[in-house]
Formats: C-alpha cells, sequence, structure tokens
C-alpha cells in the first residue's frame, strides 16, 4: 500500500513528465499500468507521475528494419497488434502469454521491463531480439541495449527524472526463427519458467545463436555459454541437448514454495532444447 500517496499528476507530454519527477520535492514514482506500483508496500511515496495520458508513449510502429513500441503501450494492444515477422511473432507471442485480458489491458510494454519480476513475460523476449531501450529525461535521450538495463536492475539504472520511453527491436533476416515458451501451473498464473530462443542459420550452420530465460531465475538472463556452442555447428539433436544442459547447468535457479530446483532444471532442460528446436524449424522456413 501507498500509505502517503496524496497527489496524482497527469502531464501530457514526456517533458512534462520528466520534470516533474525530477524536481519532485516529495518522494515520485512512475505509475504506468499500476498493477504492480499499486500494490507496492512503500509508506514513503508521496506523490505518482501517471504516463497514461501521454499519448507520445503509447504506439506500435513498424518499418523494413526494425519495431517500435512506446513504453505506456498496453501489452494487450501489442498481442491483438498485426506486428509479424520474427521479431513481431515473438513480441506477440511473449505478450498474450501475460496473465489475462483485464492484466494485459493494463500492463504496459515499458512497465513489465522496469517491474523486473521473475514471472516478467516480455523482457526474455527483448533480450533474444536484441532490443534497445530508449530512456528520455525529457528532451534528451539515451539508447541503451535491453541487457545493460536488465542486468544493472532498471529502478538503479534510471536516473532521477529519466523514463523509458520506447523499445526497439531490428527485424531480423531471412534464416531466422524465433520461440518463447512459459510454464505455469494455470494460463493465468505466474511463469515457472520462461524460455526464449532465436536462431540464425546461414550456410547449414547455426549463424546467430540467442537463449534468455526466466522465472527460474530470480530476473532474466541470457545463456551465453549455450549460445557460443551452438554458434558455428551444424543443428543437430545431439548439439541441442548438449547446449540445453550446458545452459541449465549456468543457472542460479529461484526457489519458492511452487516447484523445487530440481523440478525446474529438469524442465526447463526439455524447454530450452524444444525452444531450440523451434527456431530452428522456423529459420529454416
Ligand atoms: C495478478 C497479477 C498477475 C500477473 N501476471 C503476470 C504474468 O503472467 N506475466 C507478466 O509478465 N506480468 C504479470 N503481471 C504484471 C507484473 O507483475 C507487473 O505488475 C507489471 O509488469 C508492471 O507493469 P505496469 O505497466 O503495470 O507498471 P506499474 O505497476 O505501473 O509500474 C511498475 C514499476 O515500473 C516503473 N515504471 C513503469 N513504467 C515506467 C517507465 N516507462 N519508465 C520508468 N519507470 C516505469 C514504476 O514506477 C514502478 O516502479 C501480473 C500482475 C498481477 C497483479
Amino acid at each position: 500500500m501507498l500509505k502517503k500517496l496524496t497527489q496524482f499528476y497527469y502531464p501530457k507530454t514526456v517533458e512534462d513528465a520528466c520534470s516533474q519527477l525530477a524536481n519532485a520535492k516529495e518522494k515520485t514514482s512512475v505509475l504506468a499500468g499500476g498493477t504492480s506500483e499499486a500494490l507496492r508496500n512503500d509508506s514513503t511515496i508521496e506523490a505518482l507521475v501517471d504516463l497514461s495520458k501521454i499519448k507520445e508513449l503509447s504506439f506500435i510502429k513498424s518499418d523494413s528494419s526494425s519495431i517500435s513500441i512506446g513504453a505506456a503501450t498496453p501489452v494487450q494492444d501489442i498481442y491483438k497488434s498485426d506486428l509479424s515477422g520474427v521479431s513481431g511473432e515473438l513480441l506477440k507471442t511473449a505478450a498474450g502469454k501475460i496473465g489475462s485480458t483485464l492484466l494485459r489491458n493494463a500492463i504496459t510494454a515499458g512497465g513489465n521491463l522496469v517491474a523486473l519480476f521473475p514471472w516478467s513475460d516480455l523482457p526474455a523476449a527483448y533480450m533474444v531480439l536484441d532490443a534497445e531501450v530508449v530512456c528520455r529525461k525529457g528532451k534528451p535521450k539515451r539508447t541503451v541495449p535491453v541487457i545493460n538495463l536488465i542486468n544493472s536492475k532498471p529502478a538503479s539504472f534510471l536516473t532521477k527524472g529519466e523514463i523509458v520511453a520506447e523499445i526497439k527491436v531490428p527485424v531480423f533476416k531471412k534464416g531466422t526463427g524465433a520461440s518463447f515458451a512459459k510454464m505455469s501451473k494455470t494460463s493465468n498464473d505466474y511463469s515457472l519458467i520462461t524460455v526464449a530462443s532465436r536462431i540464425t542459420i546461414a550456410g547449414g550452420k547455426i549463424e546467430e545463436a540467442r537463449l534468455a530465460v526466466n522465472a527460474i531465475t530470480a530476473q532474466p538472463v541470457r545463456c551465453e555459454e549455450a549460445e557460443k556452442l551452438l554458434v558455428g555447428k551444424k543443428p543437430d539433436a545431439e548439439l541441442l541437448a548438449e547446449a540445453a544442459k550446458k545452459a541449465v547447468a549456468g543457472l542460479k535457479v529461484r526457489k519458492d514454495y511452487r516447484a523445487t530446483e530440481e523440478y525446474r532444471k529438469e524442465v526447463c532442460e526439455v524447454m530450452i532444447r524444444r525452444s531450440l528446436e523451434e527456431s530452428i524449424a522456423k529459420a529454416g522456413k
């Protein structure tokens, strides 16, 4: 509960929002979909800057080289969008796996990234798509690889008065396939294991590999050792099984009451192998 909350701001522009955050005397936080911010147990926050009225933060655009999504875009809009291609389809699949329709109408593309929970679905997809994040502090902006933001924890990465404004993913060349899978007890429940992968095949060999997991870990991580093992090799069942084993061996598995460490590891290895198989099959189409 935000017990001390007394003030709401509804800026119409990014500049107004950032200036409100930068100059606030009272402890002020950003409100996007509100699905975690409203539940936060913080009795020091006195004001919220609501991003929902900022039109320049709510959009989905695509051209031949990239897809851009405004940070305040509800994830349901991504799920229901007409985005296509490897990146578009992966974003739509990941967005569609998030909770229920009601939740997806509230949760935003940026909020899902900044509130980096183990069960957050989009960040693993952003990671394998080599997404870049546009952070704005009024007019000034910096564009950073999503992995930098995730590895430094978004809340610490952003400076006072700075917000995530946009997430950009490249469009990939032919010969690329991607896959997203989530295991949860029910389709509305939090993820126990999330796996995303992207593979590019050229000349019968793996030219580029991306593999990321979440939920089994405390935050989304790239499985870089497994990626290295795959690159330059002809994809066959033995290689994929070896990569899946290597990926799981390198994970610091999160413990909670939903599933044991052994169960998560065993299932995750199978999910990774299948995800790689799916990405490779799609790359061949
Ligand atoms: C019952 C339930 C089930 C859920 N299930 C899933 C699920 O299956 N999968 C999944 O991925 N998520 C799920 N979520 C959502 C997830 O837990 C987070 O609540 C959500 O991702 C936060 O996004 P939001 O847009 O609501 O952000 P908010 O709650 O508004 O904000 C979250 C945090 O990010 C900051 N913030 C938000 N946007 C920005 C921005 N643009 N720039 C800077 N800071 C920002 C806020 O200050 C706050 O600290 C679920 C939530 C609930 C309540």
